[in-house]
């Protein structure tokens, strides 16, 4: 718990949901590192487990990986818009291409991986070592990637047009840069150079304005010049970003459980749902089971950026990935469960119950503040009636209270709400079920969604939907008898589903009966 930075109680729930046995909680057991690893894939800490030592918690970052093996580079390309950005990735990707097999075509999988071998000034001694590019909006690599305050990018390339100088987008780049601090080195790639009549001092006189002082005037941040498009000057940027790369000494374990990022992710109509990932630690194989964000694969297949399969990835190789159960989201850490398929089923679970839990909460918080509202709303109304009738001595007065009151009263009533409750099996379907329910009704009577979530209908559903006044659908999950009897029990519609257009006729019809009778 310690370790953790937990209380212990906390750890112990834990682990009865791990379904540890009471003898495995004692306080004096020894855990073995697979019962401990887990536990800290729980609390979202990646374990690390040394055979010799047993057991520890990353941030690997702080401890020395001087003997570990050195690992490719993670650069990203940024810069203002039309600086030549894509036109530059696509002579490096193309530059990879020409020097793998078979001369393939790339995909475009959100990174690629370019032998260092391939893009050297001739005369270069030989290498096997490789750059790994991100080919994602520049600002993914750094927002959301945070985990463990590291960004997933060590170098950035600033692409700044010499026809063009410095512009709004060049000086957030900086900013990012510089708010990373130690942990991003950055590049300034003098862009179109091929072009007659540009102002390169300009360029960095810019730059100096900004801070950004290049090496060649005395400061501490290299340049080079280059064109994407004519193709001039790549093996002198390739040669200055491995130079970085060999100052940063940049190292990974490659043995061990696998760990990493999400870079894209999508649906594809044959594959089903892939994501592209990138490995920071370790090795990850077909088979391994992973988990991402809200979600967990057991990984299928793995195809490199040149479309190649390949059953292994170690750290700076981007990989797409199937074998997803839901999509998970880019920036989102990649750990390999210990324990296989279940372990990682289980983390998902408790993951999502989690965030459930939590809105869950910040629902039921609203259905409260909405219920006291309506009933301040009422209060006053019979004051205001009471107040009324009490002035009105006469008759014409106390008609004309009651008709005041009688429109306030109208005013006070909203529309006619079906509250909805929606459970579904994977993030997926509970959208496609909000999307089809949603719109129902008019002015007079309608739907309102006061929770949803993933997974199974449980006791929490039961007591929110009772708090709520509101309906449960169940679409594509499971309720036992026990929790069936207990919304019975409380009242509570339950309706589990897993044909959509039945559904909307069932809803349809609750709405249209809250309306009144037409005479
Ligand atoms: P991005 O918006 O930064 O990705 O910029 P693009 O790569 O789409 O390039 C914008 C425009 O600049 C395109 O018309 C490119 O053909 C052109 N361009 C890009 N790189 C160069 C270059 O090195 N030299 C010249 N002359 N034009 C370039």
């Amino acid at each position: 718990a310690e370790k953790f930075n937990v209380k212990i109680v906390q750890l112990q729930r834990r682990m009865i949901e791990l379904d540890m046995t009471e003898s495995q909680r004692r306080p004096n057991n020894i855990l073995n590192s697979d019962e401990a690893s887990n536990l800290a894939i729980e609390f979202n800490l990646n374990p690390i487990v040394d055979e010799e030592k047993g057991f520890d918690i990353y941030p690997e970052i702080d401890a020395d990986v001087s003997g570990l093996p050195l690992r490719p580079p993670v650069v990203t390309i940024m810069g203002h818009v039309d600086h030549g950005k894509t036109t530059l990735l696509d002579s490096l990707r193309h530059s990879s291409v020409a020097a793998g097999e078979a001369g393939g075509i790339t995909q475009h999988i959100g990174a690629f991986s370019v032998p260092l071998s391939s893009l050297l000034p001739e005369g270069s001694p030989p290498t096997d070592a490789t750059i790994t590019f991100l080919d994602t909006p520049g600002h993914a690599a750094f927002t959301g990637m945070r985990a463990r305050g590291a960004s997933m990018t060590d170098l950035v390339v600033l692409v700044v047009a010499a026809d063009d100088g410095v512009m709004p987008q060049t000086k957030e780049v900086i900013q990012l840069v510089q708010a990373a601090g130690d942990s991003v080195g950055m590049v300034v790639a003098i862009n179109k150079c091929d072009k007659p009549m540009i102002d390169i001092d300009r360029v960095k006189s810019n730059l100096g304005a900004e801070g950004v002082i290049l090496e060649e005037d005395g400061g501490d941040v290299p340049a080079v010049r280059v064109s994407g498009l004519a193709r001039i000057g790549l093996d002198d940027l390739v040669e200055t970003l491995s130079t970085l790369a060999e100052i940063r000494d940049l190292r990974a374990r490659v043995d061990g459980k696998a760990e990493g990022f999400v870079i894209e992710s999508n649906v594809d109509k044959g594959l089903g749902i892939i994501a592209t990932v990138l490995v920071a630690r370790g090795t990850l194989k077909t088979g391994a089971a992973i988990v991402a964000g809200n979600t967990w694969a057991r990984v299928r297949t793995m195809t490199d950026a040149n479309g190649n399969e390949i059953f292994e990835a170690t750290p700076g190789t981007p990989v797409t990935i199937t074998g997803w159960r839901d999509v998970p989201t880019a920036g989102d850490q990649l750990l390999e469960a210990v324990g296989g398929e279940e372990m990682a089923k289980k983390c998902i679970a408790n993951r999502l119950r989690d965030l459930e839990r939590k809105a869950l909460a910040d629902d039921l918080e609203a259905v409260n503040a909405k219920r006291v509202e309506a009933r301040a709303r009422a209060a006053a109304d019979a004051e205001r009636q009471a107040a009324a009738l009490e002035a009105g001595k006469n008759v014409t007065q106390a008609l004309l209270a009651a008709k005041r009151a009688e429109e306030a009263a109208k005013a006070a009533t909203a529309r006619k709400e079906f509250n909805l409750v929606i459970k579904g099996d994977v993030s997926g379907t509970v959208e496609a079920v909000i999307g089809a329910l949603e719109p129902i009704g008019n002015k007079e009577a309608g739907v309102t969604i006061v929770h949803t979530g993933v997974g199974d209908v449980t006791e929490n559903d039961i007591m929110l939907a009772e708090a709520a006044g509101a309906t449960i659908i169940g679409f594509n999950v499971d309720c036992t008898r026990d929790l069936k009897s207990a919304a019975a029990a409380a009242g509570v519609p339950l309706q589990l589903e897993s044909v959509i257009y039945r559904l909307i006729e069932s809803v349809r019809k609750s709405v249209g009966a809250l309306l009144p009778p037409k005479i």
